[in-house]
């Protein structure tokens, strides 16, 4: 494929073996390392990959552990991880390489962020398992378990940037509702946290009218779609919600929190969204930063389970270094649900003043 060398950016991506280390040894669990080869081997064949610099992770540190996570909560996952290979909620296990692996993870994830904050760019942390679900002291906002999750990156490099800059987009596109970046910046009016995914599955949170805490209501945006949401209804909320209320918002910096279980096979989820709507979101974002608008992407991958882990994967990958551009047109936007957007209008119009 043929690419214009000026419009495209270089991806430093955090990506280290260690990841393999925390594992189900009896290989039942969705959250298995097999998933990063495969998302790894879809970028091999891409054009992309010449535009990718891998670094490892570094040696774990406590405080950016700290900046989220409530000291009980990090000993916590240490104590239970020394005991070895079990489950420490029904549906998230650690073994005795666990809190190692995840604090490496979440180390890289402040030093990356504080190199976004400086040089800015374009930046990809590649953890097991996610983060997202992972709140201040575990489990967040009520759900009945971590979600796979031990600590959360996505997290952790928004509150570093915030350090940094005076305002932070956080954009979750995974099909499950980020419970645990939503509960660390409930109060926080400058992180604007736009979570689109499935409604009425786990964690159970992420209702529309959730709208953050005190004196800072309106900034985080809840789009819980119905199962069968696909490319048509993403591409509405793309153009109707994520460019208008970028527009007024002007964060400095942005994290993604990249899920790809909302693709249509996924065995986690009914969404139904394709290639489309991923490259559609990297492209934007790609523009955002070539537009100077925005001075750095941080993308955190999180779910993940079918064939989005590989052709979704590689999809926002270059969308968002800009190899490949969105054909806008081949997909006509379809509002969802008219509650949902009834919701959604009152929201936007009283906090940001956007009238859908
Ligand atoms: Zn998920």
């Amino acid at each position: 494929m043929e690419f214009n060398r000026n419009d495209v950016f270089k991806l430093t991506v955090v990506y280290d073996e260690i990841h393999k280390l925390h594992r189900d040894p009896y290989g039942r669990h969705p959250e298995r390392p097999e998933r990063l080869d495969i998302a790894l081997n879809s970028l091999r064949s891409s054009p992309a990959w010449s535009l990718i610099k891998f670094v490892s992770t570094s040696e774990p540190n406590i405080n950016p552990l700290l900046k989220i996570h409530e000291a009980d909560y990090v000993e916590f996952i240490k104590l239970e991880c020394s005991k070895g290979f079990h489950y420490i909620d029904p549906d998230t296990y650690v073994n005795e390489y666990t809190f190692n692996v995840a604090a490496r993870f979440a180390t890289s994830a402040y030093e990356v962020a504080s190199k976004a904050a400086t040089i800015g760019g374009l930046w990809l942390i590649m953890p097991r398992p996610g983060g997202h679900h992972a709140g201040v002291r575990g489990r967040a906002l009520g759900a009945p378990t971590l979600g796979f999750c031990i600590f959360n990156y996505a997290a952790i490099a928004a509150k570093t940037l915030l350090e940094a800059v005076r305002k932070v987009l956080i954009i979750d596109f995974d099909a499950h509702h980020g419970n645990g970046t939503q509960e660390v910046f409930w109060y926080e009016p400058n992180v604007v946290h736009i979570d689109i995914h499935e409604g009425g599955i786990y964690p159970g949170t992420g209702l529309v009218t959730d709208v953050g805490g005190s004196g800072a209501e309106g900034s985080k945006i809840n789009i819980p779609l119905p199962a069968g949401s696909g490319d048509p209804q993403y591409m509405w909320i793309l153009r109707k919600v994520v460019e208008p209320l970028v527009n007024v918002f002007k964060p400095e910096a942005v994290v993604v929190s990249a899920g790809f279980d909302a693709y249509v096979d996924d065995p986690l989820t009914d969404l139904e969204i394709t290639e489309s709507t991923y490259l559609s979101i990297g492209s934007y974002l790609n523009n955002l930063l070539k537009m100077g608008i925005i001075k750095s992407v941080v993308t955190n991958l999180e779910g993940g389970y079918g064939k989005g882990i590989s052709s979704g994967f590689k999809s926002y990958i270059e969308g968002l270094v800009g190899i490949s551009k969105a054909s806008m047109d081949l997909i006509t936007p379809v509002q969802p649900p008219k509650e949902l957007v009834r919701d959604l209008s009152k929201i936007l119009q009283r906090y940001w003043g956007l009238e859908l």
